[in-house]
């Protein structure tokens, strides 16, 4: 049965239709779905628009209530939702389920969120003059988004959109069109308005770029490629619109002579190989300290090999497949590559054979590795990660913030004075002491600085200064 996409209040055939397989078996299509033209955006564009005024005026309490409808669902239709995550991406079925969770409670997150979107009131510097502060809604918001997390990054961005009073085309990955689509049905079964919400699945080269190019698109919310990311905010701001990127990382984490192994090597293994490393906040420097150097990669290599690799939907899988045959390429180019420039792979690193025909590889370490190399300087978006060996504490601070990123970095230490300088001198938008980067919060800031991220942050209270513009009215009563 064909998926449709959904605009106007109305599910929509669409020009022509794509299949999305399983990485972990590619005998298994996951679905067929309507694939969007340049006239179907236009039209989920006028929609949007259309339903602007109503749904930014409507009571905070009515989106609200939808947005803690489309949470509730979510959650309980986790395993579902999960199986279709691990189906179309790869993610292992924990790790699909995990998503599908967070993307609930986001949903609830911001259906309170919805209830304080607050202005403010101040005394003028002159007398007799009032002022005002109004936070609106910006209008129709165009969201993209990537393959890797299918389910969580629409919701952070689409929850906040609804919740704030704008509109919103939405354009997944075509990767995953899956998880998308169901994410839609839950919307329209919890209420949305016809228009408020739109669904355009598709290319990128088609759908995303109508909705940058859509005049009546005001504001633009996209996480993908540093490459893409960037041309879209040149785009943007020729066409006069808002835009917020949330692009690549190359994630520093400084293993100090201090560190207490176990902890370290659980934090190197959950941050470089979770989700099969398909993630912007990857550890995929791993910097560390001479003196712990040996042990630790001793000991990496051990707890490596211990990792199953196999069918993201099996019990016993630790990481699952990449998610398609074009990244499988890219990781072993990669792979290559670190070699060339005279990295040692000391792990992994191999296609793996399994029964079903899978894009199975196994996590890579490399040690040797330079700072300056290829696989140290660009972002692979697999499970390689690798070793940089420094003198100290102070040669590990000044590599960590030597990549033109700054996403996410780490450092395991268990030295107060030495986490605590670190959280002040590294230059990544987030710092995990002691913890993977895998788990963040959903209730604060997310997002990069240097050339990770572009505009206000993602996620919590913070969401609101992208979703929304201020108005500053001066009285006279
Ligand atoms: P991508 O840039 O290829 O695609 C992202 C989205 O943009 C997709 O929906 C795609 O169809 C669309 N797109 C492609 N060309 C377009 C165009 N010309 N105009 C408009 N839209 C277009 O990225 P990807 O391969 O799907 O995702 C992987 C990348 O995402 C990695 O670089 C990763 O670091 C990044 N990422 C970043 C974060 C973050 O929060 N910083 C989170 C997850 C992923």
């Amino acid at each position: 049965m064909l998926n449709r996409n959904w605009i106007a209040g109305e599910w929509s055939q669409g020009g022509g239709a794509s299949v999305n397989l399983n990485p972990s078996d590619t005998r298994d299509v996951v679905g067929e779905y309507a694939s969007a033209n340049k006239e179907d955006v236009e039209r989920a564009v006028e929609a949007a628009a259309a339903a602007f005024p109503a749904w930014s005026r409507a009571s905070p309490e009515f989106r609200s209530d939808i947005l803690d409808r489309v949470g509730a669902e979510i959650l309980a239709r986790q395993d579902e939702l999960g199986r279709i995550l691990s189906r179309e991406e790869g993610k292992t079925l924990p790790e699909g389920v995990g998503e599908v969770i967070r993307a609930g409670r986001i949903f609830k997150y911001f259906a309170g969120e919805a209830l304080r979107m607050n202005g403010e009131r101040l005394d003028s510097v002159r007398a007799g003059i009032e002022v005002e502060i109004l936070r609106e809604a910006e209008g129709v918001v165009g969201v993209i988004t990537p393959w890797n997390f299918p389910i969580a990054i629409p919701a952070w961005k689409i929850a906040p959109a609804l919740a704030f009073g704008n509109t919103v085309v939405f354009k997944p990955a075509d990767l995953v069109p899956g998880s998308a689509w169901l994410l839609t049905d839950i919307l329209v079964r919890a209420g949305v308005p016809a228009g408020v919400f739109n669904l355009v699945m598709g290319k990128g080269s088609v759908v995303g770029a109508a909705i940058v190019d859509s005049r009546r698109v005001k504001a633009v919310s996209f996480t993908g490629s540093v490459a893409t990311g960037r041309r879209i905010g040149v785009a943007c701001m020729e066409r006069g619109k808002k835009v917020q990127l949330e692009l690549g990382g190359k994630n520093p984490l400084i293993i100090a002579a201090d560190a207490d192994l176990e902890v370290a090597v659980n934090v190197a293994v959950n941050g470089s190989f979770f989700s099969t490393g398909q993630r912007c906040t990857a550890s995929s420097r791993l910097i560390v300290e001479d003196a712990i150097h040996d042990r630790f990669v001793t000991r990496m290599v051990e707890v490596m090999a211990n990792l199953k690799v196999g069918d993201a939907l099996k019990s016993d899988t630790d990481i699952g497949p990449v998610a398609s045959e074009a990244q499988l390429r890219q990781d072993l180019d990669y792979i290559d590559i670190g070699k060339r420039e005279g990295a040692r792979l000391v792990a992994g690193g191999e296609t793996v054979k399994r029964d079903t025909s899978g894009y199975f590889l196994s996590p890579a370490l490399f040690v040797d590795s330079a700072n300056a190399m290829r696989i140290n300087r660009e972002e692979i978006f697999g499970p390689v990660a690798s070793v940089i060996r420094v003198r100290d504490y102070e040669e590990a601070a000044a590599v960590a913030n030597d990549t033109e990123f700054g996403l996410a970095s780490g450092i395991c230490t268990t030295s107060l004075k030495t986490a605590s300088d670190f959280k002040r001198r590294s230059q990544a938008g987030m710092v995990m002491v002691n913890v993977p980067t895998a788990g963040v919060d959903y209730h604060v800031p997310f997002g990069g600085r240097k050339g990770s991220s572009y505009g206000p942050r993602e996620q919590g209270s913070h969401a609101r200064e992208f979703y929304t513009a201020l108005k500053t009215v001066y009285t006279r009563p």
